[in-house]
C-alpha cells in the first residue's frame, strides 16, 4: 500500500516512523526540511510538493496544526488534491473543527476522494511508542480498509460515527484534559500553601479515584518544572476555540470550557503560549504567589 504523509511535527514525525516500521511504502512532505531529512534516513521517499505526494499515494495522511493548514496542503495550487486520483482516501489526523472536516470532505468528494477525520490523543511519548488513541469519523467500509494502517501508529482505533464525529470526540477529549490539568494545578497549590509535599500527595492519590492518565503525565512535569512541549498551550487554545465555536453553532453551553479558555489566554499573553499545557499551573502559581514542586 502506497502511503503519503504530510505534517512531520512533534506528532507526525514519530507517527510516520511507525508507519514505515510496519513495512508500508511512504512518501513524505513538510516545509521543515530537517524533519524531512530525518524521515528520508528512516526509509521514506521525499516529495517536493503536496501534489507529488498525492501522485504517489493510495492513501494520504495529514497531521497539521489546524484546518487552514489542512485546506492549504490539500487545495492550494500544487497541493495534494491535484495529484490524488479518484477512489483514493485522505486520513486527516489533525485536530480541527468538525464542521471544517465536513467542508473538506465535500470538497474532496468533488474529485471522488474520500475523507476519514481521525484525530489522536496521547501526546508525543505515546506517538513515539505507537500507543496513541485514534478516534475516527467516516464511512465504515473505508475505516475497515485502513484500520491496519491506523493501528500501525496506535494502541486503539475506534470509529465513532460519520465524518466530523472523530473531531467532535477529540474536542470532548481536550475539554476533559484541560480541566483535569487545572484541577491538578489548584490541588497542588493547596498542598504547597499547607506545607504538604505535592510529590508525596501525587504518590498517595495516583492509585485512587482521582488518579488519571493526565495526572501521571503532567504531575511529574510540574514537580520537575519542565514545561517543554509536549502539547503547546497555543494548540490547546485552538482546540478549545473549536469546542466553543462548535458548541455555539449547535446551541450548547460549556461554561467550564469558557473559563479554562480564558486561563490559557492569560498564559499566552504572559508569553507562555509555547509551553506545554502542564504550565497551566503557572497561572495558579501567579495568583497565589507560590511555586509548585522543585525549588
Ligand atoms: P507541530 O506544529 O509540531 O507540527 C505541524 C507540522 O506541520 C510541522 O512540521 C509544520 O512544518 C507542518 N506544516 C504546517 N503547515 C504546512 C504546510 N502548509 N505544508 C507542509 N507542512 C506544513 O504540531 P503537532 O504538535 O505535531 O500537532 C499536529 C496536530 O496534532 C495538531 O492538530 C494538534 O492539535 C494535534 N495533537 C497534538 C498533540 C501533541 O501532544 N503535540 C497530541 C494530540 C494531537
Amino acid at each position: 500500500m502506497r502511503v503519503g504523509f504530510i505534517g512531520l511535527g512533534i506528532m507526525g514525525k514519530p507517527m510516520c516512523k511507525n508507519v514505515l516500521k510496519a513495512g508500508y511504502e511512504v512518501t513524505v512532505f513538510d516545509r521543515n526540511t530537517v524533519a524531512v531529512e530525518e524521515l528520508k534516513n528512516a526509509g521514506a521517499k521525499v516529495a517536493a510538493s503536496g501534489k507529488e505526494v498525492g501522485e504517489n499515494s493510495e492513501v494520504l495522511i495529514t497531521m497539521l496544526p489546524n484546518s487552514p493548514h489542512v485546506k492549504s496542503v490539500l487545495f492550494d495550487e500544487n497541493g495534494a488534491l491535484e495529484g490524488l486520483k479518484e477512489g483514493t482516501v485522505v486520513i486527516d489526523m489533525s485536530s480541527i473543527n468538525p464542521v471544517e472536516s465536513k467542508n473538506i470532505a465535500e470538497e474532496l468528494a468533488k474529485k471522488g476522494v474520500l475523507l476519514l477525520d481521525a484525530p489522536v490523543s496521547g501526546g508525543e511519548p505515546k506517538a513515539i511508542d505507537g500507543t496513541i488513541s485514534v478516534m475516527v469519523g467516516g464511512d465504515e467500509a473505508v475505516f475497515n480498509k485502513y484500520y491496519d494502517l491506523m493501528k500501525s501508529m496506535s494502541g486503539s482505533v475506534v470509529r465513532v460515527g460519520g465524518v466530523g464525529a472523530g473531531n467532535t470526540t477529540k474536542l470532548a477529549n481536550q475539554i476533559i484534559v484541560a480541566l483535569n490539568i487545572a484541577a491538578l494545578s489548584e490541588a497542588f497549590i493547596l498542598c504547597e500553601k499547607a506545607d504538604v509535599d505535592p510529590q508525596l500527595v501525587f504518590e498517595a492519590i495516583r492509585g485512587g479515584l482521582a488518579g488519571s492518565t493526565v495526572m501521571n503525565a503532567k504531575a511529574p512535569m510540574m514537580m520537575e518544572r519542565n514545561f517543554d512541549p509536549g502539547f503547546r498551550i497555543d494548540l490547546h487554545i485552538k482546540d478549545l476555540q473549536n469546542a466553543l465555536d462548535t458548541s455555539h453553532a449547535i446551541n450548547a453551553s460549556l461554561p467550564l470550557t469558557a473559563q479554562i479558555m480564558e486561563t490559557l489566554q492569560a498564559l499566552k499573553m504572559d508569553g507562555k503560549g509555547d509551553r506545554d499545557h502542564s504550565a497551566i499551573v503557572n497561572y495558579y502559581e501567579k495568583l497565589n504567589n507560590i511555586t509548585v514542586g522543585k525549588k
